[in-house]
């Protein structure tokens, strides 16, 4: 090892001994008990509920459940960084990301650094083991939720409990949440944009509460993928069911998504992983012209971008989530690697479904599901644009300050 890099910051881009048994496991679980049911769970309805309760008994049994969640709250206690490198293999099946118990990790992480001790009695180790499910409601139809700051559901205290108006969309597993975390507007014009809005647990079924139409992304409704309507109509909940205080709503939605971009991030590496490794068994497979297609060069071509664009994402993504283990914001960073990987595993998985041909757009192969996945990649947790403008703004603040952005020292 050479003087001043330590061996852990060589490793980090391979993925530690360590974990690794861990991590062959669950890709195991992944492989053999997901990717089969795969079709059935993706296109969803009630048969798909009951086969998903099945198979997350068994990664409960197999100790390979919510590994990323600390051991208290009923998790595997895996630290972030670890538990990235487990992600990218949840990410080579769609559904593994429910099956394994990886979805509410986040909103948990979010409720963890605010709530009363009620409040995580409540939430934290029953969402985590599953007993009860979290929805979390920003997005409204009449506004660009992209800015959240336009969002108009309110919320007013009356007497000892919130009052709460307004509509929703785009709200996932809303149909089966037992709380749904509102985003509202609790306060006036006097306070900083910022800081007007706040969070609310709402129970489900609440008086007023209504959950509206699904809305299917690109024909997928499924187990996983179903996002609904919400509508708020004079909807009373205790005082006591804020999150935080009031005015933080914002600040503690970012804490929410940092950690869990990353994790997006490694599940579209694994899901990219899978495509490229289609995409590279057809080329050698099949023939056209008294040749593999293989030895085409616009083939090779594809294997040549996939790769790279494989590569470079991969250890922009593990260089943020270095950056955040050791205590930095790394806004720009997990910012970029959103972009940079949602848009590279919506053209690896492109250019798996080319190679196949029309079989690449058909239920045989798992493209179809994961190019869905891919498109709506670029738009959830905050369309590519807001992304592009943050980073593009941080960095030439930078100049404009008298500094530059050196690569090396950051
Ligand atoms: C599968 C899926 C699941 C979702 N789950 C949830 C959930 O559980 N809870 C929840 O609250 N929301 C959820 N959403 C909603 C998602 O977070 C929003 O769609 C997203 O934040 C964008 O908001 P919007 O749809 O209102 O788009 P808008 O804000 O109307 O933006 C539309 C487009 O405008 C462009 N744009 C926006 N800002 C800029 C800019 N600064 N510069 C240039 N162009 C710009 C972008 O191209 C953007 O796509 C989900 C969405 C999907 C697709």
């Amino acid at each position: 090892v050479a003087a001043g890099i330590d061996s852990d910051t060589l490793l980090a881009f391979a993925v530690p001994d360590g974990i690794r048994p861990l991590r062959d496991r669950v890709a195991e679980f992944v492989e053999k008990e997901i990717q089969p049911h795969e079709a059935a769970l993706s296109y969803g309805g009630p048969p798909a509920r009951t086969l998903a309760k099945e198979l997350e008994q068994k990664a409960k049994a197999a100790g390979l459940w919510a590994l990323g969640a600390p051991r208290e709250w009923g998790g595997g206690g895996l630290a972030h960084l670890d538990y990235s490198y487990i992600n990218e293999v949840v990410g080579r099946s769609g559904p593994a990301v429910q099956i394994l118990g990886t979805i509410p990790l986040h909103t948990c992480q979010m409720i963890d650094l605010v709530a009363t001790e009620e409040q995580k009695r409540n939430f934290l180790g029953p969402a985590t083991t599953g007993e009860i499910r979290l929805a979390f409601a920003v997005t409204e139809p009449d506004v660009a939720s992209s800015d959240p700051t336009q969002i108009q559901t309110r919320a007013e205290l009356d007497g000892g409990e919130w009052v709460i108006n307004g509509k929703k969309w785009f709200i996932s597993a809303a149909d089966r949440a037992d709380w749904i975390i509102v985003m509202a507007r609790t306060e006036g014009d006097d306070v900083k944009r910022h800081e007007r809005f706040s969070m609310i647990f709402v129970p489900v079924p609440s008086a007023g509460l209504v959950v509206g139409e699904e809305l299917r992304v690109l024909g997928l409704n499924s187990i996983i993928s179903g996002h609904y309507e919400v509508f708020l109509d004079d909807v009373r909940v205790p005082a006591g069911n804020l999150l935080g205080t009031r005015g933080q709503g914002f600040l503690l939605a970012q804490e929410r998504l940092a950690w869990g971009r990353i994790y997006h991030c490694m599940r579209w590496l694994g899901a990219a992983q899978r495509a490229f490794n289609l995409l590279c068994i057809r080329a050698n497979s099949r023939q056209t012209g008294g040749a593999p297609l293989a030895d085409r060069q616009l083939v090779q071509q594809m294997v040549f971008d996939s790769y790279t664009e494989m590569q470079g994402a991969r250890l922009m993504v593990l260089d943020a989530a270095a950056k955040l283990q050791s205590g930095k914001q790394a806004r720009v960073e997990v910012s970029a690697i959103k972009v940079v990987c949602a848009r590279m595993l919506g053209r690896v998985v492109d250019r798996a479904i080319q190679v196949y041909g029309a079989e690449g757009l058909s239920q045989r192969l798992p493209l179809e599901i994961m190019y869905r996945e891919a498109r709506y990649g670029r738009i959830v947790d905050g369309p590519d644009e807001v992304h592009i403008q943050r980073v593009g703004r941080s960095i030439l603040r930078e100049y404009r300050e008298g500094r530059d952005w050196d690569f090396g020292y950051r």
